[in-house]
């Protein structure tokens, strides 16, 4: 193996401006680039991806594709592990994004793995190109080409991922490697970064800033300017020398011989170098010139993508941010449910309950699923009441108090008994105008 690959790189992390702690971990050693996207209630999204790159750290012994699934497996396992063992850390994960400079077929290769939607990108040509597939529910429905790349970045189902460090004890990863060409530059980030920031700009930063440092400096620094809606990560490693392989691999692809440049398939040497791998079996997909794209396909493979267990929330979601929310939306229907209660029980009205006029609690025809009771009913008729107010009394005369309707009552009681009384009258002055002869009659009488 020629040990001739010069990298050199930087990374640097943002809590950025709207979360209070920073989930994000990242890990930027010789041979082994990692950013972590955790996720978790209490402080298991720090935990997670602070496991991750831990575990990372401490078993990628084994600079190969295998020796790098075997630390993101050991990974897994400390996530898990973790998260079973402490009740306020179940359920937690965290994304993973490796880049690791590996022994393929006696060639130093970067290979690049990931579970969940932090990325790897490559600058290559100065073209940018994203490496990893995001296993996220708006990546899907990209793919399915029901959402565009620009309406997933702001989708409100963005932060479902469909693969997740630590939350089984298993994880499919997928995996590609790739020949290291010497002006190459790869960033591994997380999505605090690319949802902040269009590609064109990630890929402006990548071609104008040289130095590793100041380019992962103002990467940051955008996403924060940007809105800094989530913890932001980002590792920049550059290839400064390829030790020449770059040139014999495309020496290679131009004659078209070469095992790691050929059409390899499931049953290639290459692929039967992998297999030995514990509880699973790689499938090479994919092997593109200088890049070959494997996957490790895990038992229970079949049911990715629509087993529901592989639907994982970002739970971080289910923190006091969401905790808050949820108690507004109760603060405001419990709100508006208590103001419509008392707007039901604090108005009343007059009105006819069949031919009887009657006292109502509520408004007229009720509110949404309250309807008026009936409070008193009197002792009026809807055929003695004043003909001026029969249309007021159908449409129901709404009053403020029980009292300020039994005054109404008693006022319109009043008017009806005035109104015979009127009547009675009436018929008294015609009685007496006949009076008069009786009288006469009566007073001539003696
Ligand atoms: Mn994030």
């Amino acid at each position: 193996m020629a040990n001739s690959t010069a990298l050199r790189w930087a990374g640097a992390t943002d809590v950025g401006r709207v979360r209070s702690n920073n989930e994000d971990h990242y890990l930027a050693r010789s041979g082994l680039w990692v950013v972590a996207d955790g996720m978790g209630g209490h402080r298991g999204g720090e935990i997670a991806s602070e496991l991750a790159c831990e575990a990372m750290t401490n078993d990628f012994t084994q600079p190969t594709v295998v020796g790098l699934l075997d630390a993101i497996d050991a990974a897994n396992t400390a996530v898990h592990n973790a998260g079973s063992n402490d009740p306020d850390l179940s359920g937690m994960g965290t994304t993973v994004v490796a880049l690791a400079l590996v022994d393929e077929d006696n060639e130093e290769v970067l290979a690049v793995a990931n579970v969940g939607d932090s990325r790897a990108y490559r600058l290559t040509g100065g073209e940018l190109e994203q490496l990893t597939e995001d296993h996220s529910l708006v990546a899907d429905m990209v793919r399915e080409g029901s959402l565009s790349p620009e309406e997933a970045a702001t989708h409100p189902q963005r932060n479902i991922l469909t693969r997740v460090l630590g939350v089984y004890d298993e994880i499919p990863v997928d995996i590609v490697t790739i020949t290291p060409h010497h002006g190459d530059r790869y960033l591994l980030c997380s999505d605090g970064l690319f949802n902040e920031v269009p590609e064109d700009r990630i890929a402006a930063i990548l071609r104008g800033v040289p130095e590793p440092d100041d380019a992962v400096e103002e990467l940051v620094q955008l996403a924060v300017g940007n809105g800094g809606r989530d913890n932001v990560t980002v590792v920049v490693v550059d290839v400064v020398s390829d030790g020449g392989q770059a040139e014999s691999a495309s020496s290679a692809l131009g004659t078209g011989a070469g095992d790691s440049t050929g059409p390899t398939t499931a049953s290639s040497p290459a692929t039967d170098d992998l297999a030995p791998f514990s509880g699973g079996a790689y499938i090479d997909a994919d092997d593109d010139g200088d890049r070959r794209r494997y996957r490790r396909d895990s038992d229970e493979d079949d049911d990715l993508g629509d087993g529901p267990r592989h639907k994982v929330g970002h739970s971080r979601r289910v923190t006091w941010r969401v905790v808050l929310f949820l108690l507004l939306v109760l603060a405001v229907f419990g709100g508006a449910f208590a103001t419509i209660q008392w707007y039901a029980n604090s108005t009343y009205y007059v009105g006819f309950d069949g031919d009887d006029v009657a006292i109502f609690k509520g408004p007229p025809g009720g509110v949404l699923w309250i309807d008026p009771t009936l409070q008193e009913t009197t002792r009026l008729q809807r055929d003695e009441v004043p003909a001026d107010t029969v249309d007021a009394l159908v449409a129901g005369k709404q009053v403020a108090s029980l009292e300020e309707a039994e005054e109404y009552v008693r006022r319109l009681e009043e008017r009806v008994f005035q109104a015979r009384e009127e009547a009675d009258q009436q018929a008294t002055t015609t009685t007496t105008t006949t009076r008069p002869t009786t009288t006469t009659t009566r007073a001539a009488a003696p």
